[in-house]
């Protein structure tokens, strides 16, 4: 259920800095015991101590140092090394950032989430925080957390993988859709050579394995019978929960029929398969072809292809649905297809 986002590619967001005043970069208290900071907040140890900060969670390019001697014993501290960045993956990073907060806070401490200016990194990891504990939208959080903190500005990709945030629940499911079109996007941005894809970012090729009984569908060349992939390898796009974000990238309107159909989708979009992955090597487009009988199953873009829908879907990969039959599980064995 999620889409591409594209366009925030190369904008670097600029805050902080001397014009603003030095107020970001000290401490701002969010909630009681919870306090939102830049460079400043850690400089000097007194100042924590007096706010009686015992946990520091720092979202920054550089680690602080909180060496022994400095007045900061007993400290606990996680250190996220992120850039300030549209293209920065903090998603990835926020149930441990969450985790963090909510384990200090459980031990009575006083929790500092802090990067350099104090108004986008930290203020995304704490956006998502009250998301989570407060179970707020991320607009609704996001407007609670500028009462406090008014410069609080976000980058573009951080509001977007807040939004893909709130659409797993606030947990990140790496087996998600959300999660792996996200991931493969995210590799778009850093490999445009396309050199070096990491090997899990393909799903295991179903014809190498024997069938776990609970993965659910199989998907098999028409032609050839050939094991092409599973249904949990499916990107669906049209459940109607993706993030709102994207609805300007719909060129059409996409209504999901009320029984839940998706009669306008002629392609199933999914994650690479291992057998595809010598085709995806060196290339931004090309077709998809059977491993086996070479039957053309559909065609990839790594810069998106518009499903028969309407929807834009980057990286795309997909597979024409009148090229393959699906398996289906005896009802006995549990034939419950993954939902996203
Ligand atoms: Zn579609
Ligand atoms: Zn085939």
């Amino acid at each position: 259920a999620v889409e591409a986002q594209g366009g925030s590619r190369g904008r670097e967001h600029r805050v902080g800095g001397r014009s603003r005043g030095c107020s970001a970069r000290q401490m701002l208290e969010v909630r009681p015991g919870l306090f939102l900071g830049g460079a400043a907040a850690v400089a000097e140890p007194d100042r924590l101590r007096e706010a009686g900060v015992t946990a520091v969670l720092t979202v920054d390019s550089e680690e602080p140092d909180f060496s022994p001697g400095a007045g900061v014993e007993g400290l606990r501290s996680l250190f996220v090394p992120a850039l300030d960045r549209p293209e920065t993956d903090l998603l990835s990073h926020l149930d441990r950032c969450v985790a963090f907060i909510e384990q200090a806070r459980a031990e009575g401490r006083a929790v500092l989430v802090r990067c350099h200016a104090g108004v986008s990194r930290s203020v995304t990891v704490i956006t998502a925080f009250m998301m989570k504990t407060d179970q707020l939208t991320f607009e609704k959080a996001y407007e609670n957390l500028k009462t406090v903190q008014p410069e609080a500005k976000m980058n573009e990709g951080f509001e977007w993988q807040l939004k893909l945030y709130q659409a797993m629940g606030c947990e990140v499911d790496t087996s998600s859709a959300v999660y792996k079109q996200y991931r493969l996007q995210k590799v778009t941005e850093k490999y445009p050579e396309l050199q070096n894809l990491p090997q899990e970012l393909f799903a295991v090729d179903p014809s190498a394995i024997s069938q776990g009984l609970k993965d659910g569908g199989l998907y098999k060349c028409r032609k050839c019978r050939r094991s092409l992939f599973r249904s949990s390898s499916i990107l669906d796009h049209n459940e109607g929960s993706g993030p709102v974000a994207f609805a300007h990238k719909r060129m059409t309107p996409s209504p999901v029929l009320s029984n839940g159909s998706q009669a306008q989708c002629t392609s199933y979009f999914i994650e690479p398969v291992q057998w595809m992955e010598s085709t995806l090597l060196g290339v931004m487009d090309g077709q998809l072809l059977c491993p086996k009988c070479n039957a053309k199953l559909g065609s990839f873009n790594w810069y998106g292809e518009q499903c028969s829908c309407g929807r834009w879907i980057t990286p795309a990969f997909q597979i024409h649905k009148n090229r393959v039959d699906e398996m289906k599980m005896l009802p006995v064995l549990g034939s419950q297809t993954r939902k996203i």
